[in-house]
């Protein structure tokens, strides 16, 4: 094994590709996806096969014992999840299909019913499509204003800058809590702060920072926090909103049917108590029981491991990379981000690079993360990316590195 230099023996440890069945039976596959989705536990696959087995009914509808029993898995899977979250009301983490319906329920139901004309959005030059787009469009049917604060060079917030745009005239400030297309962890302490002196909502997505990060979403104190289970070991179609139980019980629902109702009259219709008031419909069960048994698995090997592994790893890769010729490794220290790391080869195209890469068994992403804002900022149409995760390790560096070297080789004398 190479380029162990400077990592101690512990976070290299924790790669355990054994447990993660594709992993297991493509050993040479060097999977550098993870922001984009995660790789899955044996145990969570078996979770879902288990709940098929024995307890599929649909919740809350039978009086029959099976569908007490769906209705129970479902909700001692919401438990989990909160418990792991730093949730102590479980009833206000919602189930959604993942981050984007979690900030589009927020932007809409709080939204529409909070946000006037003349107010402010303000978001970060940093976001994902998910945490830009709903409220641009809040603004634009609101007639709010929608202002952008911009960054550091590095790719972090200019909290001086942001701090300014936030007026008393705000009423939303949106932030992830972790850059999917540069890794920059934010100082969400510092955002909230910023957003109660004005009394604006403070919405964080969680999309990169539950998977990576110990995450309390109490103690972060936010008013909102969106994540998806498939970038936590958990399988695709759910995620979650954890919001103040005072603003759900006051805004109104998202979607109407099945379950969010108290009672339906002629004329008019009252609405369950929460988490129900916004889950209308058949809930997708396997995706709780899918995602508790993620959380579990995380637990288990500790998150305080996790992120010590991954930022072993990056700051390896950035290292590395940066000792290739015509390479430019975007966004914050080490220090200051998260299992990911962007960056361009001069004279060679990200899509052009990760095919090349995939050649190799290197599997990155190319393009604009879902972030065309930052990347216009970045003055970058495209980067490549590769994003690590607990299943990753040094092999994975190394052959990242030479993948990337071997590219350079080519185009330069292609
Ligand atoms: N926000 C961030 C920071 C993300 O990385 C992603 C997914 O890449 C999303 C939001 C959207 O998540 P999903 O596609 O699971 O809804």
């Amino acid at each position: 094994m190479t380029g162990t230099g400077n990592l101690d023996a512990a976070p290299y440890a924790l790669g355990r590709r054994a447990d993660f069945p594709l992993l297991a039976a493509n050993p040479r596959l060097h999977y550098l996806d993870s922001a984009a989705t995660s790789q899955k536990p044996a145990s969570v696959l078996r979770a879902i096969q288990h709940y098929y087995e024995t307890t599929n009914a649909n919740p809350h509808r039978g009086a029959y014992t099976l569908s007490a029993a769906a209705t129970e898995a479902y909700h001692g899977a919401r438990a989990r999840i909160a418990t792991f979250l730093g949730v102590a009301d479980a009833d206000t983490l919602l189930f959604t299909r993942g981050t984007t319906e979690a900030l589009n329920l927020v932007a809409t139901a709080w939204g529409r019913t909070n946000v006037k004309a003349g107010d402010r959005i303000v978001v970060t030059r940093l976001e994902h499509h998910a945490n830009f787009v709903p409220w641009q469009k809040l603004a634009q049917a609101t007639g709010a204003e929608f202002v952008i604060a911009e960054l550091n060079t590095d790719g972090t917030i200019d909290m001086n800058a942001l701090e300014s745009l936030v007026t008393p005239r705000t009423k939303v400030l949106a932030f992830g809590h972790v850059s999917n297309a540069l890794g920059t962890v934010n100082p969400v302490a510092d955002l909230v702060a910023i957003a109660k002196r004005v009394g604006a909502l403070a919405v964080c997505d969680g999309a990169q920072g539950a998977p990576h990060l110990d995450v309390s979403v109490d103690s972060l104190g936010v008013d909102a926090y969106a994540f998806s289970g498939h970038k936590m070991l958990g399988p695709m179609g759910i995620g979650g909103l954890v919001m103040r139980r005072e603003l759900l019980e006051a805004m109104p629902p998202y979607q109407y049917g099945g379950d969010m109702i108290a009672h339906v009259g002629d004329q008019h219709t009252t609405y369950n108590v929460l988490p129900y008031k916004f889950e209308a419909g058949t809930p997708n069960v396997e995706g709780p029981i899918g995602l508790a048994a993620a959380c579990d698995y995380l637990t288990a090997l500790g998150m305080d491991r996790v992120i010590r592994h991954e930022r072993a790893l990056v700051s390896l890769a950035m290292e590395r990379l940066s000792a290739i010729p015509g390479v430019t490794v975007l966004g914050p220290g080490a220090d200051r981000r998260s299992g990911v790391v962007s960056f361009t080869l001069e004279g060679v195209h990200p899509h052009d690079l990760s095919q090349m890469l995939d050649a190799d068994g290197v599997c990155v992403r190319a393009g604009h993360h879902c972030a065309q804002p930052l990347m216009r900022a970045l003055g970058v149409h495209a980067t490549t990316r590769a994003s690590f995760y607990l299943y990753n390790d040094v092999a994975d560096v190394d052959a990242l590195a030479a993948s990337v070297n071997t590219a350079r080789l080519r185009f330069a004398g292609a």
